[in-house]
């Protein structure tokens, strides 16, 4: 069920809700970003985000393919959110869970993970290792 969820970055600055169905699952990806940053995320459609403070303190880092705007707060350096889109659903976004200042550790442990190999382009497999991620 949809549940909408308050999150920031570190320092404040930045405010955003967002409507999230986490019995749909999460995802934790090994590529490069995601490894390095621990990202571990939600997907969500773009009409599911809302900014409530902030928008004019984001910086967008692209890399690679340059298709995903991976976004950070540029005063305290957390990524809250990054920002892609498909040719068949639009705009979405990968919401950082962990700035979700609202969702309890229970609640987050009882959602499905899912595992993505981003780091070998395969975004529909699951890696063969995940500990670390
Ligand atoms: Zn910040």
């Amino acid at each position: 069920m949809n549940k909408t969820y308050h999150g920031s970055c570190h320092c404040g600055a930045i405010k955003f809700e967002a409507d999230i169905d986490l019995d749909q699952g999460t995802s934790k990806c090994n590529c490069s970003s995601c490894t390095k940053g621990r990202f571990w995320k939600a997907f969500i459609g773009g009409e599911a985000l809302r900014m409530t403070a902030g928008i004019d303190q984001l910086i967008e880092y692209r890399f690679g393919g340059r298709t995903i705007a991976h976004f950070f707060c540029q005063t305290c350096g957390v990524k809250p959110f990054g920002r892609g889109e498909m040719e068949d659903t639009g705009v979405f976004y990968a919401i950082n869970l962990a700035c979700l200042d609202d969702l309890t550790p229970e609640a987050l442990l009882a959602a499905p993970v899912e595992y993505q190999d981003g780091r070998h382009d395969h975004w529909e497999n699951r890696p063969a290792e995940v500990r670390h991620l």
